[in-house]
């Protein structure tokens, strides 16, 4: 599977930095952000390295609807009640900061720090 060695992302998908882990299997991993702007926040991201979502490409559609398809799931198991939101940054102007595709899934009451 690709992987960058100067990748944040990459390092959390093979445990080399440590990360607070929602869920895992064969392609994904979700692990908590580490500035929540919400009382739950997660990240959603293919463990291989994709740089962001202008990377993507048809071989990529099955696990873009996996990441999404999936955010129901952690809600529930993470105890989100009341509605919550998805979110991609895309490049620079689009607030990306890891380039490394990551879906941000947040909820939990509110008022929320930011979003
Ligand atoms: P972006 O701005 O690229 O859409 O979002 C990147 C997110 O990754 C930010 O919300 C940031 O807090 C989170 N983040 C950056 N580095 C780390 C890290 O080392 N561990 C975890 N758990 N989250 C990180
Ligand atoms: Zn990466």
């Amino acid at each position: 599977m690709s992987a960058d060695p100067d990748c944040i992302f990459c390092k959390i998908a093979a445990g080399r930095i440590p990360a607070k882990k929602a869920y895992e299997d064969e392609e994904l991993l979700v692990f908590h952000d580490i500035h929540p702007w919400a009382p739950v926040h997660v990240l959603v991201i293919p463990k291989q390295h994709i740089e962001s979502l202008d990377a993507v490409g048809p071989e990529h559609h099955a696990l873009l609807g996996r990441m999404m398809a999936l955010a129901p799931r952690l809600m529930r198991e993470l105890g989100v009640v009341n509605g919550y939101r998805t979110v991609v940054n895309v490049g620079r102007d689009g607030g990306q900061e890891v380039p490394h595709l990551h879906l941000h899934v947040m909820g939990g009451p509110r008022p929320w720090a930011r979003g």
